[in-house]
């Protein structure tokens, strides 16, 4: 079983009146089978309210499956007795990095997770260190997080859950209020913690560019997997992308256009460097 392993789970939300009498149920998450192995890179894409967020929340216990079940290392999260042990395992980090961050010094910030956890605390401070040098934010460990930029922030916060030494890190879409800068050094420092630190990596975002280095990718629609396979295998499928409302990175568009127009050019194009090398070849 991988350390992520979801059977049939189905989520719903019910609305109630003031009198407490259903109004309404909105069908979040329909049916997910996910497998996700220790050490994978999994990205998560899908347009507003496809259940992105809802099934993260199902995979550090923050919510319960209606139907179905969810597993981490092989921990049912309905069974309370494991409660804390996969809030350890899978950490998250959420979109707004201001949300996320209570200390008044960032060192300080990072090392709130293992001290909760009662590690003690010559540990929590050699935590810090490698957490933050995880993070290349070392550097600014004594600064006040509320001068920070908000790719810095974001990269504190992932510090905090990588110091309570998870085996998973959930983020949801981390680099959504982020500039392009941001986003880079956010995407960088996650890609270093699953390549160099082996963490296994959730990543939901709906930027197409910071998926392509993942080793699977999960398309939501409505609550269910609508699509999957290996970034290029997505990006291959350019029309079935478009119809569930998600933008292609730009380069990948002009080549499957060209290809329509009788270019001899392989689908799935990622990045700039493959078009032109694919572009050289069928001159
Ligand atoms: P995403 O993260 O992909 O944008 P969400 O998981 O937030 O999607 O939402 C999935 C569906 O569930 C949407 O229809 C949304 O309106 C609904 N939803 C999300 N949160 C709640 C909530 N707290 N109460 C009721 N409905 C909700
Ligand atoms: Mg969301």
């Amino acid at each position: 079983m991988g350390i992520i392993k979801t059977n049939k789970v189905t989520f719903e939300y019910i609305r109630r009146d003031e009198e407490g009498n259903v109004e309404g149920i909105t069908r979040a998450v329909d049916e997910v089978d996910l497998d996700i192995k220790q050490g994978d890179f999994v990205a998560i894409l899908g347009h507003n309210g496809s259940g992105k967020s809802t099934l993260a929340k199902h995979i550090n216990a923050i919510l319960y499956p209606t139907e179905g079940t969810v597993w981490v290392d092989g921990m049912d999260t309905q069974d309370e007795t494991h409660l804390w042990d996969i809030r350890q395992e899978a950490g998250m980090v959420f979109q707004n990095p201001d949300n996320q961050i209570i200390g008044q010094m960032v060192e300080e910030d990072v090392g709130f997770g293992p001290e909760n956890m009662g590690v003690p605390t010559k540990e929590i401070w050699e935590r810090v260190e490698e957490s933050l040098k995880a993070v290349g934010m070392y550097e600014f460990r004594k600064h006040s997080p509320n001068k920070l930029s908000g790719g810095q922030k974001q990269r504190v916060s992932i510090a905090g859950v990588i110091a309570m030494h998870p085996k998973c890190i959930i983020l949801d879409e981390p680099t959504a209020m982020l500039d392009p800068n941001g986003r880079k050094e956010v995407i960088r420092a996650v890609r270093a913690l699953n390549d160099v630190e082996g963490i296994t990596v959730v990543l939901i975002t709906h930027y197409m560019e910071e998926i392509i280095h993942a080793d699977h990718v999960f398309v939501m629609d409505q609550g269910h997997i609508a699509m999957e396979g290996t970034p290029r295998e997505i990006f291959s499928r350019v029309d079935e992308l478009k119809k569930l409302r998600l933008d292609v990175p730009q380069v990948t568009l002009l080549a499957h256009e060209l290809r329509e127009k009788g270019v001899n050019l392989p689908e799935g194009i990622l990045t700039i460097e493959e078009f032109v090398e694919a572009l050289n070849e069928c001159r």
